[in-house]
């Protein structure tokens, strides 16, 4: 909805509004966001609230840190799990420069700038996350852990189990948020979750995404629990995935739809999935930003490891779910919910577009079970793999202009330095595997 600045402080005085919470996303992905009083509303409206850039990871250096917030008006929300007397409401803001110019290191913007780019070849893009995330119990210290003493599984109704209610009561916060729950299940492993809200236009769907998982962890922690988007807490349970659904519109209609297609598919469509193929090694590291993501990456799993696109079958890395017409739909499945949703939705569009624009063509589709190729299968038919870690995908990254381009210099220099640190710490430590095969045997 369109809101005036007007209309927001009469919002604000109506509904008894004592704090606002000025929200952007650093380039990693965490939220970040400055209060202010009611009483400084107009100052926020006019866009001059400052931060101090330099104090934010992968932002700015500190000769350059004033950078002031410029809320997205149609993003004023009330967070109705604080308190009804005194609430507070949020607005997402982008960054920008003292010279009034955004910033470049503003993931916001840089998904703004591809959304722009597909505006001008004349599409609306339209993205529907999938999130999962666990439940946790905290210890007897309120410290968070990955045990759970839910035992049910893939839709499973247990017996109302605290992660249940929990569950029920965040899509009823959500939906006091104005998103629309389409589904929301019990996933495949012990304590794991799955909420879906509608698909929207992406730069709302990536502010959704980051509403989200500060709405499931807050009433997680509200019900002694502690929620975790950490895509693979257990090992030898699957893990978290954020399916990422994705659709180009032209002239108000799908434009991966193709009632004469076999398939039901245009040739838009097939250039867009070739893209993301073409893309996709170059955009891990966005798309799984941790080292514990390429865990997650492993056979068995219904997670992807593969470059394969197919219809149906589940361990494909792309796959056209079944319904057509406007709700036709291309979805990519390794991304996990650690991810920058700006950055990742993106990345994501950005390697569609250059499928586009190159007029890529598309391998053929895989309908057996990837995981159970052999090395020679997967070889005689050209089935690439995904980076099989953080190291990698860093070094794919570096290899790939077109996701480059899309994250903007600032980014990608700052992301690939932070992430490198992060790898460097990780390959110097020596975990309880090593020392359970190793120990004894040398
Ligand atoms: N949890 C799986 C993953 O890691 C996905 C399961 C599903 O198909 O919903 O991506
Ligand atoms: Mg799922
Ligand atoms: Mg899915």
């Amino acid at each position: 909805v369109a809101l005036t600045k007007e209309d927001i402080i009469r919002l604000v005085d109506e509904e008894g509004v004592q704090f606002i919470r000025m929200q952007f996303t650093d380039i990693f992905g965490q939220m970040k966001n400055v209060a202010i009083t009611a009483d400084q509303l107009g100052k926020a409206l006019r866009g001059e609230i400052m931060i101090d850039g330099s104090s934010i990871e992968g932002f700015v250096r500190i000769e350059e840190s004033d950078q002031y917030l410029h809320p997205d008006l149609s993003t004023f929300a009330i967070l109705p799990w604080r308190p009804q007397y005194g609430r507070v409401a949020r607005l997402i803001c982008d960054v920008y420069n003292p010279d009034g110019l955004p910033f470049v290191g503003d993931p916001r913007q840089v998904l703004k700038t591809q959304l722009k780019r597909a505006s001008d070849m004349g599409f609306t893009f339209y993205a529907g996350p999938e999130c999962e995330f666990f439940l946790f119990q905290t210890d007897d210290h309120g410290k968070p852990t990955n045990q759970t003493t839910d035992n049910a599984g893939y839709f499973d109704l247990g017996p109302l189990d605290q992660g249940e209610s929990t569950r029920r009561e965040i899509c009823l916060n959500l939906e006091e948020m104005g998103f629309e729950i389409e589904a929301s299940h019990h996933e495949v492993a012990k304590g794991q979750h799955e909420i879906d809200f509608k698909y929207a236009e992406a730069l709302t769907a990536a502010d959704n995404i980051m509403t989200f998982k500060l709405a499931v962890k807050t009433i997680a922690q509200m019900n002694g629990l502690h929620a975790t988007f950490m895509p693979k807490p257990v090992a030898g349970e699957a893990g978290s995935g954020m399916h990422v659904n994705m659709s180009l519109f032209h002239d108000g209609k799908n434009a991966f739809y193709d009632e004469s297609d076999p398939m039901g598919i245009s040739q838009l469509a097939r250039h867009f999935i070739a893209g993301l193929l073409a893309h996709v090694q170059g955009f891990t590291a966005i798309t799984n930003p941790l080292v514990n993501s390429y865990k997650r990456l492993v056979p068995g799993y219904e997670a992807p490891c593969y470059l394969a696109w197919s219809a149906g079958n589940r361990s494909a890395l792309v796959r056209i779910p079944t319904p057509r017409g406007n709700a036709t739909r291309v979805e990519l499945r390794s991304p996990d919910p650690a991810c920058n949703p700006y950055l990742t939705l993106a990345v994501c569009l950005a390697a569609g577009l250059d499928g586009i624009e190159q007029q890529l063509s598309l391998p053929e589709e895989i309908n057996e079970n990837v995981y159970s190729f052999t090395p020679q299968q997967l070889k005689d038919r050209h089935i690439d793999k995904l980076p099989a870690t953080l190291d990698g995908a860093l070094t794919a990254l570096t290899q790939d202009q077109v996701v480059q381009d899309a994250l903007g210099t600032h980014i990608t220099e700052q992301y690939i330095a932070g992430k490198r640190r992060e790898w460097e710490a990780y390959r110097s430590q020596v975990s309880q595997w090593e020392l359970d095969q190793y120990l004894v045997s040398f």
